[in-house]
């Protein structure tokens, strides 16, 4: 069993509701939606955060920006505006430690964000 719950999704080990499978990007439900959509975009190497992101990951990074955009447009929620949301680190409010992208989408989003 892997230590990292993402990965473990990844490895199938844990179920979810699995959105997108591709080889180097996947995406799932999120568990707690705060919103109508709430998809998590993430890659299936283990990267600690958008912190560790380097230049060798700028394809990955791409990929996983363009399945968001994909999400998006399946969701409905591309023409009316969605969020992108990438929390980094412990005050940033990251829980898992294995990078991911949120999409939020389906209601009106407010600024700032808690
Ligand atoms: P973050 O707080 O940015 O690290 O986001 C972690 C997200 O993972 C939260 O929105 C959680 O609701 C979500 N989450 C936690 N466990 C699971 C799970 N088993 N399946 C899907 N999403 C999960
Ligand atoms: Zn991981």
């Amino acid at each position: 069993m892997s230590q990292c719950l993402f990965c473990a999704i990844a490895a199938h080990e844990i179920p979810a509701t699995f959105v997108r499978e591709q080889d180097d990007v996947f995406a799932i439900r999120d568990v707690n939606p705060q919103a109508p959509t709430h998809v998590l975009v993430l890659p299936r190497e283990h990267i600690e955060s958008a912190a560790a992101l380097t230049t060798a990951h700028g394809e990955l990074w791409h990929r996983m920006l363009m399945t968001a955009q994909e999400i998006a447009r399946d969701e409905g929620v591309a023409d009316g505006g969605y969020r992108l949301v990438v929390n980094v680190g412990s005050q940033g409010g990251q829980t898992v430690s294995h990078l991911h992208v949120h999409v939020l989408g389906g209601r009106q989003m407010t600024w700032p964000p808690g």
